[in-house]
């Protein structure tokens, strides 16, 4: 993972991830009318663990690094969520994503908690190696509170199928015998699944179609405008594309492209692969990378990093609808303003449920030593994606409530009844 020679990263605002994550709960916890003992234990994570990872450098140097593992909720199962390597990762950020972890699961019910961990390291200042010592170190640090059937790591912002395989290895060393089920997002030859790399983007564009259909646009002739070209971004412009709708604007870290009469997403695709940007494609003109967020379009996908939908520009979005990529890319103070200014929000907990769906599928087939085709994965993800959908449309037009609001009240309300049925021990 190497940065590119004069690139300079554009950084969005940082928001405080973590009073939006408890904010959202209040929320769902008024509505339900759950006492004040119930909301504290569905706000305070099950176990926090924070690691230290001494590491040594390929200059012979030695520097410590600090992971986190947070497990949020194990009520409806193994604790299951990504894990995240970037500059920005603090404890509190963990504890929001493990957090949403659990309102996502529960909600496309999937048998799974919710958990997240991080590392605070840029991994594109660190070599191959590096990154190689830093994943086996941090997987043995937090050794004793994962597993296939306590918690299960997955890939997230800066890690891939590659982090996933070192994670397995290191898991299934300490045990004595190969462990599959261990995480997931695994490379294919490892027992990862056939569709799981492009799930999320996949799920995404199930969302965007049904969003789209819910405000009366179709899909085809509609306009589209990404943020981020990686793990979810770059898939999520190629669906979108394929299905007919005219990707506009597209950006990175290190910049932004526009065509208002549409990107050729393949050559972007080629483009990026030689490059490692979509700055410089010669189909499109260099853009203003916030300029993106504001574009007038059918559908912006946010797709890289939380915090980027604020109070400062959500005034000047002027997008028909928002489907959530990223996890938590829109402020609370934005939703409020994206509501009143009618913008559709399908929120991260629904929209981008799609990557720990196919995460559940390979963890079942691992448990089965079976592998599915990738038209049953594909067909069955459709299946889950719109099905949550529509309880959660519903949801929210019955109650006259944004999408967002009525996806946390169902999945609180289903963590709750696990919680309610086991009881409380001792
Ligand atoms: N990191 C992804 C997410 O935020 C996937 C998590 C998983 O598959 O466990 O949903």
């Amino acid at each position: 993972m190497s940065s590119i020679p004069g690139a300079v990263a554009v950084l969005p605002e940082r928001t405080s991830v973590l009073e939006d994550a408890h904010a959202q709960l209040a929320v769902a916890v008024a509505d339900l009318g759950y006492d004040s003992g119930t909301h504290a234990m569905l706000k305070q994570s099950r176990r926090e663990l924070t690691v230290s990872i001494p590491l040594r450098r390929d200059d012979g140097s030695t520097e410590v690094l600090t992971g986190y593992r947070v497990q949020h909720n194990i009520s409806r199962g193994p604790a299951k969520g990504g894990l995240r390597y970037s500059p920005h990762v603090t404890l509190d950020e963990v504890r929001a994503l493990a957090m949403w972890m659990t309102w996502k699961c529960a909600l496309l019910d999937v048998p799974y908690g919710g958990a997240k961990g991080g590392v605070t390291v840029d991994p594109r200042t660190y070599s191959t190696l590096e990154l190689e010592r830093i994943t086996r170190r941090y997987t043995s640090e937090i050794l004793p509170i994962i597993g296939p059937h306590q918690d299960i790591p997955a890939p997230d912002v800066g890690t891939d199928e590659q982090t996933m395989a070192w994670m397995m290895d290191t898991y299934s060393v300490s045990q004595g015998h190969t462990v599959p089920g261990v995480v997931t997002g695994k490379p294919l030859s490892l027992g990862g699944s056939l569709g799981r790399a492009s799930a999320t983007s996949r799920g995404v564009v199930h969302i965007a179609r049904a969003a789209l259909l819910s405000v009366g646009i179709d899909m085809p002739g509609s306009t589209a405008a990404v943020q981020g070209f990686g793990k979810v971004g770059r898939d999520a412009a190629h669906f979108l594309a394929d299905d007919g709708s005219q990707v506009i604007a597209v950006s990175d870290q290190f910049g932004a492209i526009h065509n208002p009469s549409g990107i050729d997403i393949r050559a972007l695709g080629h483009h990026v692969d030689r490059t490692g940007s979509v700055v410089g494609f010669d189909g499109a003109d260099e853009f203003d990378s916030d300029g993106l967020l504001e574009l007038e379009v059918d559908v912006l996908v946010p797709a890289a990093i939380e915090g980027v939908i604020h109070s400062g520009n959500a005034e000047r979005l002027r997008a028909r609808v928002v489907v959530e990529g990223a996890n938590g890319p829109t402020s609370r103070d934005a939703d409020t303003i994206l509501r009143s200014n009618g913008v559709l929000v399908a929120p991260d907990i629904l929209a981008n449920a799609g990557g720990v769906i196919v995460s559940y599928f390979e963890w079942a087939q691992a448990n089965q030593s079976y592998r599915w085709e990738a038209r049953d994965v594909e067909a069955r993800l459709e299946e889950r994606m719109l099905a949550a959908w529509r309880s959660v449309s519903d949801h929210a037009h019955t109650h006259d409530i944004t999408l967002r609001a009525a996806a946390t009240r169902l999945a609180v309300a289903r963590v709750t009844e696990a919680h309610r049925l086991r009881g409380l021990y001792p």
